[in-house]
């Protein structure tokens, strides 16, 4: 397996959304860290000078957490640019005489979906591909077939351990936290099981809308956008057994079983809902049955987990903007003193815009009864600084380590478990802007206790 550091990183989309928001403040960042130290080629076809990137990337950083003047004077010398179209030969030809002598270039392929294909074989065709690295960004895929198509077209290209599937969820620090507190402690993994857990929840909230991407998003959904991946993800890592070691293919060994064990999902597992106001966005289709929202039942069939429901709630439009999972507990067998409604203990762990991990219990309050009340013993940190996303996954990829990026087996798996209800198999309900989506949910978990609305007190930036 090829470990060498990558001596090149060549950059397809520079001109666009993606690569202005998150991708130069990683550059930045990374060079600021001594761990970008090569050659930076951004492919476009703007018609662009190699100058008109660098102001690109200067406006960019001012909007996205400031110019430093050394790490940006070093990263503008580092710059070039190749204007062209992916599919004209001759944009590859003079990328690969750009090269040089670069013998382990990192190709990132920040590029909507459908160029995926022409720029891996242009990079084939051209000599790029030789010792190289492949980023290919979100979404891998539209369903299992498709997933298995861009599959199949990059092993003919590149080596697995090549290929670097990006999930920028996978790069922040509190899901990161989240593995690290599962398995670093012993706490949990005597009671992280079917005998002391009844269900776990995921909620991703987002308090806006399709903020202006209406074309892009009418094609993609909530499911595809979100749960495909980013919720898969940390589903399990709450779910998956503990990995032999810390090496990338131990802890993606353990996730492949996990989604292995899934259930794919039936029509009475989800529900679909759609924000009033969401027909009249620029971009999207006059009659779309597109979902902003979604809420799933996932059964998986282990030992472990056996009986115990997951669900997954993610949408656009909801009254805030926050990322939290709980964890219910199975109540005592007896209850001794007051009897209070649903479950008394809980993991509740927060992931945006806050860290939040907390103990749910019950306490006797001061007095002669027996009484209770809920209390959360709580760990809570605000999350304003620590490595940006894009920064960790593009470092490791610099260096091929891919721990942090998705398998093929397991983006196929993930794929396999929703491919029944992808698209228009249930319909789609309408809610209002501002509510927790449509009523129909509520109906999906009510066995489980309900859905945990999560409360914000911090301001939405302090989790970017
Ligand atoms: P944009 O549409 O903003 O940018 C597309 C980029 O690809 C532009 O640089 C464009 O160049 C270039 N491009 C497209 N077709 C060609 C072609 N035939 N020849 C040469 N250049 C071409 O997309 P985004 O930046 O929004 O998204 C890129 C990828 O990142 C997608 O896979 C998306 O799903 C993913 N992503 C985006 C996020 C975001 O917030 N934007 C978040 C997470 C993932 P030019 O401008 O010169 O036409």
């Amino acid at each position: 397996m090829a470990t060498a550091k990558s001596d090149a990183f060549v950059f397809f989309g520079a001109t666009g959304d993606l690569a202005y928001k998150q991708i130069f403040p990683a550059l930045q960042a990374l060079v600021k860290d001594g761990k970008l130290d090569m050659p930076v080629i951004g492919i476009a076809r703007s018609g662009w000078t190699v100058d008109d990137l660098r102001k690109r990337a200067e406006d960019s950083l001012k909007e996205h957490g400031g110019v430093d003047k050394a790490a940006f004077a070093k990263l503008s010398r580092q710059m070039q640019y190749i204007d062209g179209d992916y599919g004209d030969a001759q944009t590859f030809a003079r990328l690969r005489k750009a090269l040089g002598d670069a013998q382990h270039p990192l190709h990132y392929l920040a590029i909507p979906p459908s160029m995926f294909v022409p720029v891996v074989k242009g990079l084939a065709a051209s000599g790029c591909a030789q010792g190289a690295r492949v980023i290919v960004e979100k979404p891998f895929g539209r369903d299992l077939h498709s997933a298995q198509a861009l599959n199949r077209t990059l092993h003919r290209f590149f080596r697995e351990h090549d290929i670097f599937r990006i999930d920028h969820y996978l790069g922040k620090e509190p899901v990161q936290n989240l593995l690290y507190f599962r398995f670093a402690n012993s706490l949990l993994e005597p009671i992280w099981n079917r005998d002391h857990i009844a269900s776990m929840q995921i909620t991703m909230a987002e308090d806006f809308g399709v903020q202006g991407r209406g074309r892009f998003y009418d094609e993609v959904g909530a499911i595809r956008d979100v749960v495909q991946n980013h919720m898969f993800q940390v589903l399990a890592l709450l779910a998956m057994g503990p990995p032999a070691n810390r090496s990338a293919d131990a802890m993606r060994d353990e996730k492949l079983r996990l989604f292995r064990s899934m259930r794919p999902l039936k029509p009475e597992d989800i529900v679909r809902g759609q924000f009033d106001g969401y027909l009249k966005e620029p971009g999207v289709a006059k009659k779309s049955t597109v979902e902003t929202f979604a809420a799933l039942r996932i059964h998986m069939d282990t030992w472990r987990w056996a009986g115990v429901p997951f669900f997954i709630r993610a949408g656009k439009q909801l009254p805030v903007k926050c990322t939290e999972v709980l964890v219910r507990l199975k109540n005592p067998p007896q209850q001794v003193f007051d009897a209070p409604e649903g479950a008394v203990n809980h993991y509740r762990f927060r992931l945006n815009p806050d860290v939040i991990i907390s103990l749910g219990a019950r306490v006797k309050e001061p007095g002669e009864a027996m009484k209770g009340r809920p209390v959360e013993l709580v760990a809570h940190r605000h999350i304003r600084t620590g490595m940006m996303p894009y920064q960790r996954l593009l470092g490791d990829a610099i260096d091929g380590d891919s721990a942090l990026f998705t398998r093929d087996d397991c983006v196929e798996e993930a794929w396999r478990v929703l491919d029944p209800i992808i698209g228009d198999k249930v319909p789609v309900h309408k809610y209002k802007v501002g509510s927790w989506g449509p009523k129909e949910a509520d109906a999906l978990i009510a066995d489980a206790g309900g859905w945990n609305d999560p409360k914000v007190d911090v301001p939405a930036k302090a989790g970017k």
